[in-house]
């Protein structure tokens, strides 16, 4: 009788996630990374289903999977030649459970409403996790920096913030950067929202300049907080970094600020990215020089080779997979890494792998290395560090004080530290002990869920 009563229990829950997962495609159609940060998240939920009834009858899931609010607007700008240009701009307003919508803009060419969708998705239970009380929300454009005068980054970026500005505020949603989006075009936005609003409302973005309110280790936060990570996972195993080799996609902020906590903590970092190739350097990359061509000269990192000429040059971006290390940090896009990319890692010795980007691995992916016992450290939890000073740069701005480095850096290494282990305790509740994924998922989604269910059905 107890058997068939569980067998029936485990029925309806199957069942139930599977029409959420067919809701979300019928929704959603063509929006195909949204779809998979969905997918990726529901497999999680089956133990926590199981367990507690609650979750299906206040119908949580449908309701988690839809946006609060989805805003899209056009962005007109004027060129360096006179021409006008048309932009796409988005905001999505995922969940404001557990505090203001809170997570970053992207610029890039391949921004579309399912990326935005899949971001500000992921961006609710990473922010919920960080134990800090923020909701989920993300944005951007399809606008590309690359390439673009000063000029037309802000007359670009003061068009954007024209429209955003309406729906944006300390205590609504707060945005902060993302691929394409750094101190420069932060700075642009506040400017505007200032002129357009008034005051000198500090927190309506975090990721501002250290001269008019942003953090101290804001600009480092995700890199640093994804290798604290990386160094609890390995404790765990009575291992460290140390002399570690590790190899790290991307050169923009998160993979710069990675490289440098990895190096920081004893690890050789032999490679590292654009979305034009990779560098291999098997004396260790040269942080400076990388430094030097991204943050300061914006320019490619094949470049790297002019000053390192021992070292070597490839088109390409998947290819980074195949040098042989100890440790792996994909920092810079979606779905990175694929399936071959993650089998060839593991045949090469693969310990240990924290996603600094979001998503970088693809479903198959993630089961390569969940099978091959790799320490795997989810976007989720393992990036969470970036949100969580952000959240940090929200207090010192709600203060009017300032943190030093060293207290905001030691912060943000306990915050690390509790992710891991809540995430590695609630895994271990529902029985997937050692499934960073499952774990973060679930620890992620109950104070959201519980929260929705306080407020009732809004
Ligand atoms: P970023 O400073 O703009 O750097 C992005 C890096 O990734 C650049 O090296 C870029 O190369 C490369 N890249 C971008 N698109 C690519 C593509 N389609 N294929 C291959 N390479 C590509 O951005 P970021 O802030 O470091 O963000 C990197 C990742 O971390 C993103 O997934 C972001 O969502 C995630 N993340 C960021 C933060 C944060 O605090 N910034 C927090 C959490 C998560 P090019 O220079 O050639 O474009």
């Amino acid at each position: 009788m107890v058997l068939q009563t569980r067998t029936a229990a485990k029925a309806e829950v199957n069942e139930y996630i599977q029409r959420v997962l067919d809701t979300v495609i019928q929704r959603n159609p063509g929006e195909s990374e949204f779809h998979q940060a969905v997918k990726e998240f529901m497999y999680s939920m089956t133990p926590v289903l199981e367990r507690d009834p609650k979750y299906i009858q206040y119908n949580i899931l449908e309701r988690i999977v839809e946006p609060e609010r989805m805003i899209t607007f056009r962005v007109p700008w004027v060129d360096d030649q006179g021409r006008i240009q048309v932009n796409r701009g988005y905001r999505v307003q995922f969940n404001s459970a557990i505090g203001p919508y809170k997570g970053g803009i992207r610029f890039h060419p391949s921004v579309n409403a399912g990326i935005i969708k899949f971001l500000g998705f992921e961006q609710t239970f990473k922010n919920s996790l960080s134990g800090m009380p923020i909701g989920g929300g993300k944005g951007g454009s399809d606008f590309d920096p690359k390439g673009k005068s000063e000029g037309e980054v802000m007359r670009f970026v003061q068009s954007f913030m024209t429209e955003l500005y309406k729906y944006i505020g300390p205590d609504e949603d707060v945005p902060a950067g993302d691929i394409g989006v750094g101190p420069r075009e932060i700075g642009y936005m506040f400017g505007q929202y200032k002129r357009i609003c008034g005051g000198h409302e500090a927190g309506v973005f975090t990721g501002k300049g250290l001269t008019y309110g942003g953090s101290l280790v804001r600009k480092e936060a995700t890199g640093y907080g994804c290798v604290y990570f990386v160094e609890e996972m390995l404790k765990e195993k009575g291992m460290s970094l140390e002399g570690r080799t590790v190899v790290v996609s991307g050169s923009g902020n998160v993979a710069i600020y990675a490289m440098e906590k990895a190096m920081q903590l004893g690890a050789k970092v032999v490679a590292c990215s654009d979305s034009n190739g990779y560098v291999y350097d098997p004396q260790g990359i040269n942080l400076e020089t990388v430094k030097q061509l991204k943050e300061v000269e914006r320019r490619r990192i094949k470049d790297y080779v002019q000053e390192h000429p021992h070292a070597e040059y490839h088109e390409g971006c998947s290819g980074i997979w195949t040098i042989p290390c100890d440790i792996a940090l994909p920092c810079a896009t979606q779905n990175e890494i694929s399936e071959e990319s993650a089998s060839i890692l593991v045949k090469n010795g693969v310990i240990a792998v924290a996603e600094g980007a979001n998503m970088p691995s693809t479903l198959e992916a993630i089961d390569i290395f969940l099978q091959n016992d790799v320490l795997f450290g989810p976007a989720k939890a393992a990036n969470a560090g970036g949100v969580s000073v952000s959240a940090l740069e929200m207090s010192q701005n709600s203060m009017r004080f300032n943190w030093t480095f060293e207290e905001v850096d030691a912060k943000l290494r306990q915050i690390m530290s509790n992710i891991y282990r809540n995430s590695m305790a609630a895994a271990e509740e529902y029985g997937y002990t050692g499934n960073l994924v499952v774990g973060a998922n679930i620890a992620g989604f109950l104070k959201v869920a519980d929260s929705m269910i306080a407020q009732g059905v809004v």
